[in-house]
């Protein structure tokens, strides 16, 4: 098959082609000597010129490893941006694309994505991200696929040596996780009763708040009291969020969801805990219903999905700051970050206010104490890798060079990087490069 061939047909047709190819691991690793990807078959060499070609998404990726699942035609994929902090982490996507391309091209975007959340929260991880393609042939609601998959997926990680440390991400639940846990120690997120972390939801939503009172410092407007605040979503970040705003005072809280049963919860909850100047009006509203964006309030957060700040939305935004939980809140990376700052609207960037559902993850292994300062001094104001220290050293540099927020926090991160873990240095580039002379394919 040629290049355009291979990159245009569907992970599943690739399966099949890959069956008849009589492969069922392979890899595309970068030479650092030359700076270019090579893949472990000759046959595979048009996926690495794909990607040595690509300038959107590829960026020094270390390798990419793959395999076809033992008993189920799904394509998995480890995909490690770069290993200089530490072993590259990042959740395990099981999502749907149409195409290779599509595919490699995400878990490449991911993976470096997952490079700077790591980075700028001052962890000592490296990026990667896992990447499983839904086979549309197969019911992935089917418990004894899923734990064969995610089986399957473990093992693929015991034979990359610790290369990349999977987590919970899009379409990957804490029982999958279970079954990840159950072929492979190169994990985090893994269920409470097996030793995991548990929800981090309200971790996150603390590191909202966080970032919102970075924001607030950083325009001169004062503290969280008395402001009105609209909350997009009242789910697992959303309502715990709401609650902690009304603890620290604020005064209004404008809350949408689409659906009608979670404001009802969060009134009960949060009933008796109001002060009487204190008000909470919620909205049941449809998917694509964004208006919660454009209220008149002092900050906007959105904590449901991705993409909604765009050409659509941008221009009605009352608010001076923008700050929520939702992975990849901007369309378009580039184009929204610019078109905020042009408005004179502070976005926070949302890859450094939602760090900490990594971060409740990240040092599983080493045990649990209470108030954890390995936790906690993310939400605290002194420590220099804090979301709030973060958020005004952004925002400064932002305001002092003239570039937007998200692309600032970009460059900060990519620095941070850069910087070798204190005691095991590179040594995830190390492992690469074992598995490359051990030929790791050939064990099946
Ligand atoms: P969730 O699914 O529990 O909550 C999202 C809520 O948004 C749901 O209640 C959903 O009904 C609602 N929603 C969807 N479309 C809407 C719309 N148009 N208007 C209003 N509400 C709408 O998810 P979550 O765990 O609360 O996470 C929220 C966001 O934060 C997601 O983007 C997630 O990826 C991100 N995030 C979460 C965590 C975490 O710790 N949970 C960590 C990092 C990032």
């Amino acid at each position: 098959m040629s290049t355009t061939d291979l990159l245009a047909i569907s992970p599943t047709a690739f399966v099949a082609w890959l069956k008849e190819q009589g492969i069922r691991r392979f890899h595309l690793v970068l030479d650092p000597a030359s700076g270019r990807v090579n893949a472990s078959h000759e046959q595979l060499q048009p996926l690495a010129d794909f990607i040595n070609a690509d300038t959107r998404d590829f960026m020094g990726h270390e390798g990419l490893f793959f395999q076809v699942a033992a008993e189920h035609d799904t394509l998995q994929g480890a995909f490690v941006h770069r290993t200089c902090r530490g072993q590259a982490a990042g959740g395990v996507r099981y999502w749907s694309y149409e195409t290779m391309a599509d595919y490699l091209r995400d878990g490449m975007r991911l993976a470096k994505g997952m490079t700077r959340k790591n980075a700028l929260a001052g962890l000592w991880w490296g990026g990667g991200k896992g990447v499983m393609a839904h086979n549309p042939t197969q019911d992935k609601t089917d418990p004894t696929l899923r734990q064969d998959i995610y089986r399957d997926y473990g093992h693929l990680l015991s034979d990359l040596r610790g290369c990349y440390v999977t987590a919970e991400d899009v379409g990957t639940h804490v029982v999958d996780m279970a079954n990840v846990f159950a072929t492979t120690r190169f994990t985090t997120c893994i269920p409470a009763e097996l030793g995991g972390s548990g929800n981090p939801s309200a971790p996150t939503a603390r590191g909202v708040v966080s970032g919102m009172e970075a924001a607030l410092e950083f325009a001169n407007l004062g503290t969280l009291a008395g402001k009105t605040i609209a909350v997009q979503g009242m789910g697992n970040v959303g309502a715990p969020l709401i609650g902690f705003l009304f603890e620290r005072g604020v005064a209004r809280v404008i809350a949408a969801d689409i659906n009608a049963g979670l404001a009802e919860r969060l009134r009960a909850d949060l009933a008796g805990r109001l002060q009487p100047d204190q008000e909470l009006e919620t909205r049941v509203v449809t998917v694509d219903n964004h208006d919660i964006l454009a209220e008149e309030c002092d900050i906007v957060a959105p904590c449901a999905t991705g993409a909604t700040l765009n050409p659509r939305t941008i221009p009605g935004l009352k608010a001076r700051i923008v700050c929520g939980a939702a992975n990849n809140q901007l369309e378009d990376a580039t184009r929204d970050d610019e078109a905020l700052f042009q408005a004179g609207i502070i976005y926070v960037p949302d890859f450094l206010t939602n760090r900490m559902g990594i971060v409740n993850c990240a040092n599983e292994a080493y045990g649990y104490v209470n108030n954890d300062e390995f936790i906690e001094r993310h939400l605290e104001r002194d420590w220099e890798h804090s979301v709030y220290q973060t958020a005004l050293r952004v925002l400064n540099a932002s305001r002092s060079s003239g570039r937007p927020p998200a692309r600032t926090a970009m460059d900060l991160a990519d620095e941070l990087s850069l910087q070798p873990h204190p005691v095991f240095g590179h040594r995830g580039v190390r492992i690469i490069e074992s598995l490359v002379a051990d030929r790791w394919f050939d064990q099946n």
